[in-house]
C-alpha cells in the first residue's frame, strides 16, 4: 500500500510540475528560455494525446505541446524553429480528425490549436455560446468588395461553433462537411466537401481571404488579390506552407428547414444519370442562351449498401420498418444505391419547396415507391452525424481504428469502380462502415490551390468509411491496397482524398502537373520544412 501511494504521489507531482521536466533532447535547450516556455509542455499528460489521431493507425509522440495564447505565440515559435541551428518540426494540430498522423510532429512540437478557442470560451465539444475570433459581416449593400455576407473566424474554430455564431445572423456558409466537429483550418488544409459542393465547390472554394503564419514565423495576410501565391499554397495544402490562423469565408442566408429525401435504386448506372443530373442544375444561366436552368437540390450526396446492414451504419438512420423494406431489395437483388439529396426552405416557403421537390421527383427513376421523405430543421440536418457519433460513443465504438480511404473518381470509370470495387473487392460492409459516392462538378474547385482533383468535368467522391477491430484492420487494409492495385492497373486515374503516401515517387504522381509547384511554394514558405512533417510529403530528398 505504501509503493502504491508512492507512486501515486510522484506521478501526480509529474502532472503538476510535468513542463519543469528534462528539456528533451530533440528540441533545442534555447527555446526553453523563450517567453512561450511557459506555454510549452513536455509532460506525458500533454504529449501522448497529441500522439494518435481520429484514424488511430499511427502513433507519433512529440517531444513538446505548444499551448498557445495567441498568434504572437506561433509566430515565436516558427520563426525560433525556422533560424533555429538545429531546426525541428511543428505541427498545428485542429481537432486531431486526421487518419494517418497528418497533424503528428514525431519528436518536434505540435501546436494546440483548440487552446485558441478554449480561451475564448469554445474549445469544447459543444457548441459554444461566445467566442470573440468568430465575427460576421452581413454587408449586403454593395459596399463590401467582395460583395456578401461573410465570417472571420479563427482557424482553431470548430465548423459547428462558426454555424452557432453566423446563425445569430441568419446566415450560415454555403459549403460544409458531414461532419461539423472538425477546425477551419484542418479542413482548409484539405479541400471540405459535403452534399453543397457540386454547387458552391469545396470549403476552399469559399474562402475571401486568410491570415497565415508561414513557416519562417511571419504573419501574412493573402487573398486572391493579395498574396495570391500564398493563398491558393495554403488552401489543400496539407499544412505545408503555413498556419492559419483566420479564414473568411462566404455566408448565405441560413434556410430554416431542408427537405430530405433518400431514394432507392438497384441500377447503378440510373443512380448515377440521376445523381449527374442533379448536380447539373444550379440555378445558374446556361452559356449561350438567355435561359436559367432551374435550381434542383441544395444538396447531393448518395451512399451504397452492400448487406442486410443500412441501420447499423452511423451515416445514415433509417426505422427498422424501413430498413427491412431496402433489406429485401438486398437480398433479392445484390447492393442498393441510396440517392440523398435536400431542399432548403424558409418557413413561409414550405409550400413552393414541397412543389419543386414534386417536380424533381417526376424527373428521376428510382424504384417506385422507395422514397423516405423527412422534413428536418437545418442545424438538425448539418449535423447530423453528431448524433450517429454519440451513439457509437456511448457503444465504445468511436475510438477505433479507422481504415478509411477516400477517393475522387473519374466519372468516365465510376461504372468500372462500382462492378469491380463494390459488387466483387468489397464484399460486404456489415458493420464496418459506411460508403459514399456523389460526384461533385470540377468547374467548382480553383486549379491554382494545392488542392488535387482528377481531370474530368465531373467526379465521384467515394468513401469508404471503415472502423475497425483488431480483428478486421488487417483485412480492411488489405481490402483497401486492393481497391488501389486495381485503379493502378485499369488505369483509372483516381485521386486520394485526405492524401497518404510514404513514398516520394507516389507523391509525385499525385501531385501530377502541381508537384513542381507544389515544391516551389514550400521552397519559399517553409523553406527549412518545419511544418506539418506527418503528411510525409517530404520525408526523403524531395
Ligand atoms: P487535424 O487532423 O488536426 O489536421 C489536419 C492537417 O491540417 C494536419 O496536417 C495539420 O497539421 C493541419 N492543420 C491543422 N490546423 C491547421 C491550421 N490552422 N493551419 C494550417 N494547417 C493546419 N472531410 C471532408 O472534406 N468532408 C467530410 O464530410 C468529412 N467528414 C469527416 C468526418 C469525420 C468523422 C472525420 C474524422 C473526418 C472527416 N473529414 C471530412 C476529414 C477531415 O476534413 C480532415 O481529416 C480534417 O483535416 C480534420 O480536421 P481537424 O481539425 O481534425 O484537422
Amino acid at each position: 500500500a505504501l509503493r502504491l501511494t508512492v507512486v501515486f504521489i510522484l506521478s501526480s507531482l509529474v502532472s503538476i510540475v510535468g513542463h519543469k521536466r528534462p528539456w528533451p533532447a530533440t528540441l533545442p535547450q534555447e527555446l526553453s528560455a523563450l517567453d512561450i516556455s511557459v506555454r510549452i509542455r513536455v509532460d506525458p499528460e500533454a504529449t501522448f494525446p497529441v500522439s494518435t489521431d481520429f484514424g488511430r493507425l499511427v502513433s507519433a509522440a512529440p517531444a513538446a505541446v505548444l499551448f498557445p495564447s495567441s498568434n504572437l505565440d506561433i509566430m515565436a515559435l516558427l520563426s525560433f524553429a525556422n533560424d533555429s541551428p538545429r531546426p525541428f518540426k511543428v505541427a498545428p494540430r485542429g481537432r486531431g480528425h486526421s487518419l494517418r498522423g497528418q497533424a503528428a510532429a514525431p519528436k518536434g512540437v505540435v501546436i494546440d490549436m483548440r487552446s485558441l478557442a478554449r480561451r475564448t470560451g469554445g474549445g469544447h465539444d459543444t457548441v459554444a455560446t461566445t467566442l470573440s475570433p468568430i465575427t460576421v459581416s452581413s454587408c449586403q449593400d454593395g459596399s463590401d468588395p467582395q460583395g456578401s455576407a461573410y465570417v472571420d473566424a479563427g482557424g482553431e474554430q470548430l465548423w459547428a461553433d462558426v454555424l452557432s455564431e453566423t446563425l445569430k445572423h441568419g446566415l450560415a456558409p454555403k459549403s460544409w462537411t458531414d461532419y461539423l466537429y472538425l477546425t477551419v483550418g484542418g479542413t482548409l488544409s484539405n479541400a471540405g466537401i459535403s452534399g453543397q459542393a457540386f454547387r458552391h465547390g469545396p470549403q476552399i472554394s469559399t474562402v475571401y481571404e486568410l491570415d497565415v503564419i508561414t513557416g519562417k514565423g511571419e504573419m501574412k495576410t493573402c487573398s486572391k488579390e493579395h498574396n495570391s501565391d500564398l493563398f491558393y499554397a495554403v488552401l489543400g495544402g496539407l499544412g505545408q506552407f503555413g498556419v492559419i490562423t483566420r479564414a473568411r469565408i462566404a455566408l448565405e442566408p441560413a434556410p430554416d428547414n431542408v427537405k430530405w429525401v433518400r431514394l432507392i435504386y438497384t441500377n447503378f448506372a440510373a443512380f448515377t444519370k440521376d445523381q449527374e443530373y442533379l448536380i447539373s442544375l444550379d440555378g445558374r444561366p446556361t452559356p449561350g442562351t438567355n435561359s436559367t436552368k432551374s435550381k434542383g437540390f441544395d444538396y447531393v450526396e448518395g451512399s451504397v449498401f452492400l448487406d442486410r446492414s443500412p441501420v447499423s451504419s452511423w451515416r445514415s438512420s433509417f426505422s427498422p420498418a424501413d430498413s427491412a423494406r431496402i433489406n429485401s431489395l438486398i437480398t433479392k437483388y445484390g447492393p442498393v444505391y441510396c440517392l440523398e439529396a435536400g431542399i432548403y426552405y424558409r418557413n413561409a416557403s414550405k409550400f413552393a419547396a414541397e412543389k419543386d421537390l414534386d417536380r424533381l421527383l417526376e424527373e428521376l427513376s428510382f424504384i417506385p415507391g422507395m422514397t423516405f421523405i423527412i422534413d428536418i430543421g437545418y442545424v438538425r440536418f448539418l449535423n447530423r452525424v453528431r448524433e450517429g457519433e454519440l451513439q457509437l460513443r456511448a457503444q465504445g465504438l468511436w475510438d477505433v481504428p479507422h481504415p478509411w480511404l477516400a477517393l475522387f473518381v473519374p466519372r468516365s470509370r465510376i461504372s468500372d469502380f462500382n462492378a469491380r470495387v463494390f459488387r466483387r473487392i468489397i464484399r460486404e460492409n456489415r458493420s464496418k462502415g459506411p460508403i459514399l459516392v456523389y460526384p461533385v462538378n470540377r468547374d467548382r474547385w480553383d486549379e491554382r490551390t494545392s488542392a488535387v482533383i482528377p481531370d474530368e468535368g465531373v467526379f465521384y467522391s467515394v468513401s469508404l468509411l471503415w472502423s475497425a477491430t483488431t480483428e478486421t484492420l488487417e483485412q480492411l487494409e488489405a481490402q483497401n491496397e486492393e481497391v488501389l492495385r486495381f485503379c493502378n492497373d485499369e488505369g483509372i486515374k483516381v485521386k486520394q482524398y485526405l492524401p497518404h503516401y510514404e513514398e516520394r515517387s507516389d507523391w509525385v504522381k499525385h501531385f501530377g502537373a502541381k508537384w513542381e509547384v507544389f515544391l516551389e511554394r514550400k521552397r519559399k514558405y517553409d523553406p527549412k520544412r518545419i511544418l506539418s512533417p506527418g503528411q510525409g510529403n517530404f520525408t526523403s530528398s524531395a
